[in-house]
């Protein structure tokens, strides 16, 4: 019986989509597709909130459906304007012990490495590094690579901003290669949306690829931390993006928030978690949407958006269902466990001050609230949060 012998290597090049070069649109007047009518309004919110975005995930939208997700997720609304929430709203302030460095977690430093963005999500909770006279970002890293030499304790980097990926290559290679000399370093994680938005970022460039080969070795991985908000967004491009990723050695992992006409839909959500495990990408945390300045039209109240995400997960295989609901507060990384009739069950999955870590929470139910300072605990201590002064990263 004679049996085809496998290819030693795969064809990798089958799954490459052609290369393309996207075009950036800065002003909503280029987009043609907006009515006259509304451009005067989206111009004004465009100058308080910036628009950038570009003619490959311009075409994603449905233009006959004015509810379109992919266009609330990328196209201005006048509602934005709206006087809600704050600029800093998870207080990163308090966290930022370097220009350009934050150090919530004993084991993790954030390195603010640029502050420019394939396209900018309406939602963003860092919108603020966006505008004019903010300067959180740091172009110069040594600072941020000399901090983290300094402590030991520091074992994950996690590369954001903005997008590290829309940095040049050779920066880019500077920062990994430099990170990589600093031996408690193990993890590099970089948060990125290019491959929602240029899924080419990798598959045309063969210098980054070979970099991501090098740096993410068996013992000491690269992770990209992707983030893909609705299953339209995974299209051939962006699956063969990841796979690009994925056959150069980075594990990927998907996290994004849950946002009002985008992906509040548990349909919608268990569709985007199951292709996300089906490619390698799996689902890592959904985030309860901060309260963050000019997001108001984007919320969804608590409660609800934990009925959604339970909904999604319950159709989901193991990996589909490995994702956690959290909000990140300014006092850690808080998973919604439970919610029944009177109560809301809660965790510090993740603690600024390490005591916290793992205490459980029970709240009153409240419908209304969107965060965990609107809640109420029934164990005697009142409001929360209980911690918020306190500096865990102090070693
Ligand atoms: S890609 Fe990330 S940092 Fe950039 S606008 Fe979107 S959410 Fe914000």
């Amino acid at each position: 019986m004679g049996t085809t012998p496998l290819p030693l290597l795969p064809i990798w090049s089958e799954m490459e989509p052609p290369s393309r070069r996207v075009k950036y649109v800065r002003d909503p007047d280029k987009v043609t597709q907006i009515p006259e009518s509304e451009k005067a309004i989206l111009k004004r919110v465009a100058e308080k909130y910036v628009f950038r975005a570009n003619d490959y995930y311009l075409e994603l939208i449905d233009w006959n459906d004015p509810h379109d997700p992919i266009k609330q997720l990328i196209i201005p609304r006048e509602e934005e304007l709206t006087d809600w929430g704050k600029l800093d709203a998870s207080n990163e302030e308090s966290v930022t012990v370097s220009h350009g460095v934050q150090h919530k977690y004993a084991d993790t430093a954030l390195l603010l490495c640029n502050e420019v963005c394939g396209a900018y999500c309406r939602y963003c909770f860092r919108k603020r590094l966006f505008m004019e006279g903010n300067d959180e970002v740091s172009n110069d890293v040594s600072d941020g690579l000399n901090y983290i030499a300094s402590h030991p304790s520091i074992t994950n980097v996690l590369l954001t901003g903005g997008d590290p990926l829309l940095m040049s290559t050779r920066r880019l290679s500077e920062i990994i290669s430099a990170l990589r000399d600093i031996d408690h370093v193990k993890i590099i994680r970089i948060g990125s949306k290019m491959p929602a938005f240029d899924p080419w970022r990798l598959t045309k460039d063969q210098e980054l690829q070979a970099v991501l080969r090098k740096y993410s070795t068996p013992t000491k991985r690269i992770y990209l931390m992707a983030h893909f908000d609705h299953p339209r967004e995974l299209t051939d491009a962006a699956i063969a993006g990841i796979n690009c990723f994925i056959r150069n050695g980075v594990i990927c992992v998907n996290q994004c928030p849950i946002i009002r006409g985008v992906n509040d839909d548990s349909e919608v959500l268990a569709d985007m978690y199951a292709t996300l495990s089906h490619i390698g990408c799996t689902p890592y945390y959904l985030f309860q949407g901060r309260p963050t300045a000019g997001n108001e039209p984007y919320e969804v109240p608590l409660v609800r958006s934990w009925e959604i995400f339970t909904e999604a997960i319950r159709r989901g295989s193991g990996l589909a269902r490995r994702v956690r609901f959290v909000m990140s507060h300014e006092t850690g990384k808080v998973e919604v466990l439970a919610v029944d009739e009177h109560h809301i069950f809660l965790r510090y999955h993740r603690a600024k001050n390490p005591a916290d870590c793992g205490r459980f929470i029970i709240c009153k139910r409240d419908d209304e609230a969107y965060w965990l300072d609107d809640l109420e605990s029934i164990d005697g201590l009142g409001s929360l949060p209980l911690t918020t002064d306190i500096h865990a990263n102090d070693e």
